[in-house]
């Protein structure tokens, strides 16, 4: 929300408030810490007194050339007067000094905004005022000299370095260790010496002058707002910069004042398991600073409790309150002054994603927020978070540092030895060895290799490069382009930050944080079975969204996942997996060596009979061409049998896993020869053999299948020989995927289960593909039906990915009964970038330098891609009201793509796995109109 930046010429302005008069709901103006200072002494807790300066004031200050607007000093004074009047004390008073603290503060708590600093008020006369009025020497000196150095430090710019050096060689110099065993005396040397290096660093004495050390404090804090660290922190989470910081000015009170004083930290409930129980740090005779710097080590809030019973109570009441005022978890500063409790912030706290689903549900369950509220409340972020395998806390401290970091491509923690080659992976891991696929990149020939891996880790590539969008649908982590890791493959080393390791090394990857740790961490299982607070919001989810959740899976074990997770159907399943699974390579080389002769065979025969039917004679033509053509055509049929064979077995597993519920069933999709070994690679070895002079049938061979790749060899093949293409070409591919799934669903019909096929056709552009596919696919299904003597009902539909189709979305819809976006490619087609080459070579500069606002492969790019999946649906559904709509790109499991697909209209959005619970709660907001924040 942008705040109002009023000139700084305007009078009238109310640029301070006194904390008891303040708009405490007012988080734009006040900062979330003058807020909750507001809010507090509003109701009647006990709070130092304190008054607020406005960030309007800060903007004001910005666009005046860094000088306070109209009025903003004089109301500050009149401020500072009342808190005068409220304490009895006076600032730069020698017999009875006020002293404050100056604390900045925006609407959200953000690193790189300065420091408070504490004690301001102080000099030399003040000082001994302070001594006589505590009637306590050694902590008056003991203010003093902290003040000198935050002052120096964070207003007047001092390096801290060289303040810490001089404290540290004073206390040296005295024979102490600890702080604590410095005398007034002592500090009072340490004060001076501290004033000298002030006065050295920047040419100026200290400034004695109290008033003016507040008008440099409140500058500074200004001035902070727009320093590097807040500017480059605003920019990384998108934050406005015309926000501003306001400056709280509170009196101070003291928890350093001996045995009956302190300070401390509280949650109202723990932050990271949710529990309802104070959870805090609490540090007997100290100043807040001391906690936070972590000098003395705190001890836990409830030794508190045994040691002023009274105190605690009240404090107890008063976190209760609090809570019940914001209706949320509170982060709570307080101090104890000689057995006073004074409370120093709140604000909604910061939790881990079990905190905030238990809190959020235990909060419904106690009547303090709706079950509305509750759904508003969690992140899609807080979900994911809980359901991956995580590092045992104990176990990761003891490990240290990472080695690198890259993209959190895929989360969870995993755990195991490093491999470098998928076949070593392969092998190690049906060893029952945990490995992590190490790799620069991976491509769909690594895919046996990545399926048994424990983690995946490469240096190269985005977050939505193969290895990222196969490892996110398998469920497993991933960490990509981590690119300050040397991943050197040929020796098989992977190197970072000093560190080498060899294949058999320990590696532990957290694919949520994006960090590579060298070292075996242990780790811990989530089970959703035993979220039950999980599993409370979500069926609360399910209540609220219109929008069905369906799962991307390719074999059974991950269509029981999905379903165990709350998918309704599978919106994707990719057949050609199936093709590159343990034994079937050879056979799918066979058949796409034979194809193109084969096809040639059936051309002929076509030819042939065409002619007879004319009385004409057919066209001659070699019969020794005719013979080979018959040959690979008897070949090709006989492998696609043994394929029909294997495809049976997958589609009869998946259908048996979705029992009852819709399982839509891509065509073979993928230009042939990435089924094929690599041309170059062909070349290579096929030269050496020759160079050696070998000969024989097994280099014949390789001759020949590098004949066939070189055939089928195309420029672009993403734009290629590929889709419905395929099956238009090679029919007896997809008739065979059809009949295995005819038959597959037969048999389960017959067993009395309820198989519901949805037969998909990849990469339709045109009306006459999809009725083309549906006529010839149609009859298989029937034959098939007659022949089992069952009847099972199915869809055939398109996958719409390319823009043509979106735009002549009514024409397809006459013969397709579903559409479902296959947003990867139509992304692709309608920005017509090649995704591998764009995510190797400009999308990451695209991104950096904001020419694309967002990655439009991870979330769905509304204007562009996003209208034409909103053309193609009103154009389809005119066509056929009943039509099903959904989508199966990646993008369906990020929540700012699931609330476009709900407003469009779509039935279900399909995603992998591991994200139907994200998805669940995405698509209950969507339905509560909530915009998703993550982009
Ligand atoms: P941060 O945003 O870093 O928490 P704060 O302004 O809250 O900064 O202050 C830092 C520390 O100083 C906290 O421990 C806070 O409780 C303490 N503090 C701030 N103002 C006062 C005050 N007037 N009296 C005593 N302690 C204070
Ligand atoms: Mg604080
Ligand atoms: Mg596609």
């Amino acid at each position: 929300m942008a705040v109002e930046v009023k000139p700084a010429t305007t009078s009238g302005t109310t640029w301070v408030y006194m904390a008891e008069d303040a708009p405490a709901a007012d988080r734009d103006l006040l900062g979330g810490k003058g807020a909750g200072l507001a809010a507090m002494t509003q109701a009647g807790l006990p709070v130092p007194p304190a008054f607020t300066i406005t960030t309007a004031a800060c903007n004001a200050f910005q666009s005046a050339n860094k000088e306070f607007p109209q009025g903003l000093w004089e109301q500050t004074l009149a401020s500072l007067h009342k808190l005068e009047a409220k304490s009895g004390r006076k600032l730069g008073d020698s017999a009875n000094p006020l002293l404050v603290s100056v604390r900045s503060g925006a609407r959200e708590s953000m690193p790189g905004m300065m420091d408070t600093v504490l004690n301001l008020g102080l000099n030399d006369d003040t000082v001994a005022g302070l001594a006589r009025q505590t009637n306590n020497e050694r902590f008056a000196w003991d203010a003093y000299r902290r003040f000198v150095g935050m002052f120096g430090r964070i207003v007047l710019g001092v390096s801290g370095e060289k303040i810490d050096h001089a404290f540290d060689s004073a206390k040296s110099r005295a024979g102490a260790k600890q702080d604590t065993d410095l005398n007034a005396d002592q500090l009072r040397d340490v004060t001076r010496e501290l004033k000298e290096l002030v006065q050295r660093e920047t040419g100026s004495p200290f400034p004695t002058d109290v008033l003016q050390q507040l008008e440099l404090a409140i500058k500074a804090v200004f001035n902070s707002w727009m320093g590097k660290r807040a500017v480059d922190y605003r920019n990384q989470f998108k934050i406005p910069h015309d926000l501003g910081t306001a400056v709280s000015v509170v009196t101070m009170v003291f928890g350093n004042m001996g045995d009956d004083s302190g300070t401390g930290v509280a949650f109202t409930r723990d932050p990271s398991t949710g529990k309802r129980e104070i959870f805090g740090e609490f540090l007997p005779n100290a100043q807040g600073e001391d906690v936070v710097a972590g000098i003395r080590t705190p001890i836990s809030i409830s030794k508190m409790r045994e040691l002023w019973p009274e105190v605690y109570r009240q404090f107890e009441q008063i976190a209760d309150r609090l809570e019940k005022t914001y209706k949320d978890v509170q982060d709570l500063e307080f101090t104890v002054e000689r057995g006073k409790l004074y409370m120093l912030q709140t604000r909604n706290a910061k939790r881990t994603g079990k905190a905030a689903v238990v809190t959020a549900v235990d909060m419904v369950n106690e009547g303090l927020i709706t079950r509305e509220e509750a759904l508003k409340r969690i992140q899609p972020m807080h979900v994911q978070q809980i359901l991956v395998p995580q590092f045992d806390p104990e176990s990761r401290r003891k490990v240290g540092e990472p080695i690198g970091r890259g993209l959190a491509a895929s989360p969870g923690a995993a755990v195991g030895k490093v491999v470098f080659d998928p076949d070593r992976s392969a092998e190690l891991a049906g060893k029952g060895e945990p490995v992590i696929l190490t790799r620069r990149e991976t491509s769909p020939e690594d895919f046996h290799g990545m399926a048994p891996a424990a983690g995946i880790l490469t240096s190269r590539g985005g977050s939505s490069s193969h290895a990222a969008v196969v490892a996110r649908q398998m469920g497993k982590p991933c960490i990509a382009g981590a690119e300050e890791i040397d991943i050197d493959v040929a020796r098989q080393t992977l190197s970072a930050d000093g560190t080498t390791l060899h294949e058999g090394d320990w590696i532990s990857l957290d694919g949520t944080t994006g960090e590579v740790f060298a070292g075996r961490i242990s780790t811990i299982e989530p089970d959703l079975k035993l979220e039950t607070e999980l599993l409370t919001l979500l069926g609360w989810a399910d209540e609220t969204r219109t929008l069905g959740i369906w799962a991307n899976a390719d074999t059974p074990e991950e269509g029981t996942r999905a379903r165990a997770w709350g998918a309704t159907g599978i919106g994707l399943v990719r057949t050609e997996h199936m093709f590159r699974q343990e034994g079937r390579p050879p056979f799918v080389q066979q058949m796409i060596l034979a194809a193109p002769e084969a096809r040639l065979a059936r051309l002929d025969e076509e030819a042939e009979s065409t002619a007879r039917a004319e009385g004409k004679t057919p066209p001659t033509i070699d019969p020794a061409v005719v013979e080979q053509r018959r040959r690979a055509r008897r070949e090709y049929l006989s492998t696609l049998d043994t394929l029909r064979g294997f495809q049976v077995g997958d589609f009869y597993g998946i259908l048996k896993a979705m029992d009852g519920l819709p399982v839509v069933i891509r065509l073979i999709d993928p230009p042939l020869h990435e089924f094929l070994p690599k041309h170059e690679k062909l070349l290579e070895d096929i030269t050496a053999a020759r160079a050696k002079g070998q000969s024989g049938p097994e280099l014949e061979e390789k001759e020949r299948i590098f004949q066939a790749v070189s055939r089928l060899h195309e420029q672009n093949p993403m734009l290629g020989l590929r889709g419905c293409r395929l099956g238009i070409l090679f029919p007896e591919i997809v008739e065979m995927q059809v009949a295995a799934i005819a038959q597959a669903a037969a048999r389960l019909k017959k067993e009395g289960l309820n198989p519901i096929p949805e037969i998909m056709v990849p990469l339709v552009g045109t009306r006459n593909e999809m009725a083309l596919e549906r006529e010839r696919l149609e009859g298989v299904v029937k034959d098939v039906f007659a022949s089992e003597g069952v009847q099972v009902s199915y869809k055939f539909g398109a996958c719409m990915e390319l823009p043509r189709a979106c735009l002549v979305a009514g024409q397809i819809a006459e013969t397709a009964e579903f559409f479902s976006y296959g947003t990867n490619d139509l992304t692709q087609t309608t920005y017509g970038y090649s995704r591998d080459d764009a995510e190797g070579k400009f999308l990451g500069e695209y991104l950096k330098e904001k020419v694309l606002p967002f990655n439009p492969f991870e979330s769905i790019d509304r204007e562009g891609v996003g209208e034409l999946v909103r053309i193609g649906i009103e154009r389809g559904r005119k066509q056929r009201a009943s039509l099903e709509v959904g989508i199966c790109g990646e993008q369906g499991g990020d929540p700012a793509s699931i609330a476009f697909c709900h407003e469009v209209g779509m039935n279900y959005v399909s995603c992998s796995p591991g994200r139907i619970p994200v998805a669940r709660l995405a698509a209950a907001q969507a339905a509560l109109g909530i915009t998703p924040t993550d982009r």
